[in-house]
This record gives C-alpha cells, structure tokens and sequence, in this order.
C-alpha cells in the first residue's frame, strides 16, 4: 500500500512473516513500532536494542529487541546506504510548538496513538521509534544533529517479525527540521506484505 507522507498505517504480522519499506520518490523518513500483538506491553526497544547489540544504528542481519530483551523484529535487508536512528524520540506536537510552529500539526505520536486505536489499544506513553532512513549524525563531544536523509528512490527496509506483531509506520510529517530533507517537503513510502 501506499503511504503518504505525514500519515500512518499499520500491518499485523505473524512471526516470520516480512514486511518491506519502500522509498517511492527519495528523502522520507518512517518511525517504525512494533508490539507483540498479544501483549502490547511488548514492544520494540530502541534503548534495550541498542544496549543487546552494543550499536547505535542496526544493519542488515540485526535483531531488534523488545523491553522484555526478546527478539521482536530482524531487519532482514537494506538497500539504502544503511543509515537509522534508534536514538531520538518521535516528533510530538509540543516539538512542533519548540519549532515555532502555531496551531495543530500531524506528528509521529498522535499517528501511534490514531494506529493503535484503530487496532483497540491505548498506551500511556509513547516509546521510542526506529527512525527508518533518519540520517542524525554524531559529533564532537557527543552533539546530535539531524541531517537530510541519504535514501534515495527505489532504496528498501525489509523487516522479519519474530513474534506476532502489531507493526506501525509512520511517514514523519516534519516539515520544520532537516528530517525530511531541506525542502521540508513530504513524500509518500511503500508499505508491502512479502
Ligand atoms: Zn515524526
């Protein structure tokens, strides 16, 4: 399916079954979830898969963990020049307002939230993403700095999952950081079942 740019979907896996991302037009980042779908107090963890896989960003081959330590997804393959991010949080509207932004906008939170109501789930708190194609980089002293995105059109995120699996992208509607790229503009993903 196609998504467009700001906006939200959601897939059930069942475990081993694969689901692709697929950059259609270049420049877009996808903040991914991942819930075990008997449990969604099960969840993927960007700071347990961090700390299982003594790395910052995975590639190709890495499980990703959930908060019980437990493998809930493996990213099976990447075409795109392999930069993620597991580090910072989703975009929430009070972002928006620190960006100096009046009014409603979409944000990655509220699409978790929209996704997982759709599916009869509530969560108190939103958890961190894995920020498919974010490009952040790392610099002296340990400063972050969000940088355009490297993927380009046609490059593709494969994800196994590893337990059933509620899986949520989000095409990240922001449109007032390098996020996205420096046109600020939004760019549709495809979303596809293997
Ligand atoms: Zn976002």
């Amino acid at each position: 399916m196609r998504l467009e740019g700001g906006h939200v979907t959601s897939i059930t896996l069942a475990a081993d079954e694969q689901v692709r991302i697929t950059s259609i037009e270049g420049p877009q980042v996808v903040d991914v979830w991942a819930f075990n779908a008997e449990d969604v107090s099960e969840y993927l963890s960007t700071e347990h898969t961090r700390s299982c896989l003594e790395k910052l960003m995975p590639s190709a081959g890495d499980i990703l963990y959930s908060n019980r330590r437990r493998p809930i997804l493996t990213l099976t393959e990447d075409t795109s020049p392999g930069i993620h991010d597991l580090l910072l949080s989703a975009c929430d509207s009070v972002r928006y307002q620190l960006l100096g932004h009046t009014g409603p906008h979409r944000n990655c939170a509220d699409n978790l939230r929209e996704a997982l109501a759709a599916l009869g789930h509530r969560i108190k708190s939103v958890p961190s993403p894995f920020n498919v194609f974010e490009n952040v980089h790392i610099g002296p002293g340990g400063s972050l700095k969000i940088e355009p995105p490297l993927v380009r059109a046609g490059d593709q995120v494969t994800l196994r999952a590893e337990m059933n699996a509620h899986v949520v992208f989000s095409a990240c509607p922001m449109d007032l950081a390098l996020t996205n790229g420096p046109d600020g503009k939004l760019r549709p993903v495809e979303i596809s079942l293997l």
